[in-house]
């Protein structure tokens, strides 16, 4: 079997902005840090008030002029595509960009990340010549339809749990539309999306069409959310940050924002799943992959009595398999956390739930790797208040809080957040059961008997309430990406 191995060494970082077709460098602002070992891997340039009005006026300049929205849609596809086979053909170095900074190790992003990447941009291609308007009910001596027309520029925010994929879940949609898009990373994880923006320029993206903007939120981003050319916004990230970028979107003229915010998504599992074991090696995954640093994390468990003891006994045997190792080794399957900060912040949260009286089934603490890295192991809190910390706040880490229940009523009680509504999970054989969860449980997605997205693009994400507005993926995400005009015809 081939070594997917890689020492970060070997890798050139991309260390910039990407406008109008190509790198630009400049002041080493930022210090990017690996989470891989601690280290400070490249400077990184800010982009302030000015290049971030460059790059919008840039890209609306090259959509105006470059034919990219008026051109037959079918071409625009044609490019995407290619978009998408260079996407493949270079997965390698892609991957490395992504792994050496995120918290995604190599293995899972040459196996996933990469191929959902490549294969959402093609899954938007195809929307380019397939959606038209509508021709209106109208008197015979009228014509009345609606016709869909691009924004002109979309600005994109994304966050560092999945830096390619969400940005692409932003920006390839934006593309396909017709409009040109600026998109500014994550300050932690700014390298691989430099590299696919260059991707997009050899497969014939218009240069300037598509430039990144590098920089921190304060400042890059929210110049971003003011400028008055951006006509459409999508964020992900937290709800504080999410609530902040629809305000100053606001100030410069109201515009449609998308936002892809947090979650704390139960999982119900009843007295009657055909096997314990089955459904405790979905638990785990729910709130163990990437280390719980995904939106959808399901991180509260409300599970039958009569199953408690078994199901809590499997995933405590489950919490003692991570290993930590450096993402760039081809054995990890253990994501680092993000940063030492955010390492912090969720062994705060635990600690304050065991004062506040949750007791701890499995101890979230701190791996060793033995090169610096920032590791946590996963853990497991037993809640009896509905008020922990644990059980309220979204963690952003490797923490499951459990709560048990007698009665259907009580969970499917439990199982609703006064803030989030992102996701959940349904585990049962019962069918009556999975209907009324459906209807009752307020969650943007509910998952049945499995725990996760699958790779069927056409189904949206995002949240109710406090977990967003919108969504992303499916014809719904290519849809936000434009307006509708209407138009009415007289036959004199
Ligand atoms: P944030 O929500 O703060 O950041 C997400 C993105 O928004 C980043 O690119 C960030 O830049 C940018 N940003 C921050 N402030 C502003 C602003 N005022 N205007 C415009 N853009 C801004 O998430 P964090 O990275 O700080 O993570 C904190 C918590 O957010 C996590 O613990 C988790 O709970 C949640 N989160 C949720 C995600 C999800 O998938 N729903 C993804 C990531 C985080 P910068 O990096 O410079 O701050």
């Amino acid at each position: 079997m081939t070594d997917i191995s890689f020492s970060p060494a070997e890798v050139q970082l991309p260390s910039g902005h990407f406008l109008g077709g190509r790198l630009v460098t400049g002041a080493e602002d930022i210090a990017v840090i690996s989470p891989g070992n601690g280290e400070v891997i490249a400077g990184l340039p800010e982009a302030g008030e000015n290049l971030v009005d460059e790059a919008v006026r840039l890209a609306a300049k090259v959509q105006q002029e470059s034919g990219w929205s008026t051109c037959a849609p079918r071409d625009r596809a044609r490019v995407l595509r290619r978009w998408a086979d260079l996407v493949d053909q270079h997965r390698v170095g892609l991957a490395r960009l992504e792994t050496i900074c995120s918290t995604r190790p190599i293995a899972e992003t040459l196996a996933w990340d990469i191929p959902f990447l490549a294969e959402g941009i093609r899954f938007f291609a195809e929307y380019c010549d397939k959606t038209g308007g509508e021709v209106a009910a109208t008197s015979s001596d009228l014509l009345g339809m609606t016709i869909h027309e691009p924004y002109g520029v979309t600005g994109a925010i994304a966050p560092w749990n999945f830096p390619l994929v969400m940005a692409s879940w932003k920006v390839v949609p934006a593309l396909a539309a017709g409009n040109g898009s600026v998109l500014k990373p994550s300050e932690m994880t700014p390298f691989s999306v430099v590299r696919l923006a260059e991707l997009a320029c050899e497969a014939g993206l218009p240069a300037g069409l598509f430039n990144v903007v590098q920089g921190t939120g304060p400042v890059t981003g929210e110049a971003l959310c003011r400028h008055p050319l951006i006509g459409k916004l999508s964020f992900t990230g937290s709800t504080r940050t999410g609530i902040a970028v629809m305000k100053a979107a606001a100030e410069s003229g109201p515009k449609p924002v998308t936002l892809e915010l947090g979650g704390k998504s139960p999982q119900l599992v009843f007295g009657d799943i055909p096997s314990v074991e089955d459904v405790a090696d979905r638990i785990f995954r729910a709130f163990t992959g990437n280390a719980g640093q995904v939106c959808v994390t399901g991180s509260r468990l409300i599970v039958h009595r009569s199953v408690a003891g078994q199901l809590t006994e499997a995933l405590i045997r489950r919490c003692a398999r991570p290993r930590a190792m450096a993402p760039w080794s081809g054995k990890a399957a253990w994501s680092p956390i993000i940063s030492a900060t955010q390492a912090d912040r969720i062994l705060k949260i635990v600690s304050d739930s065991q004062a506040a009286g949750a007791e701890s089934l499995a101890n979230c603490a701190r791996m060793d790797n033995g090169n610096g890295g920032v590791f946590l192991s996963p853990g497991i809190l037993s809640v009896s208040d509905t008020d922990c910390p644990a059980w309220q706040e979204e963690i952003f880490g490797p923490v499951l809080s459990v709560r048990v229940f007698d009665e259907e009523d009580e969970a499917f009680t439990l199982a609703q957040h006064p803030v989030y509504g992102l996701a959940a999970g349904v585990h049962t054989s019962n069918m009556g059961r999975v209907m009324r969860a459906i209807r009752t449980l307020k969650a943007g997605t509910v998952w049945v008997n499995r725990y996760g997205r699958s790779s069927d693009f056409v189904i949206p994400t995002g949240g109710y309430g406090g977990s967003g507005i919108g969504k992303d993926l499916g014809r719904q995400a290519f849809e936000a990406n434009l307006r509708l005009k209407s138009v009415l015809m007289a036959a004199g």
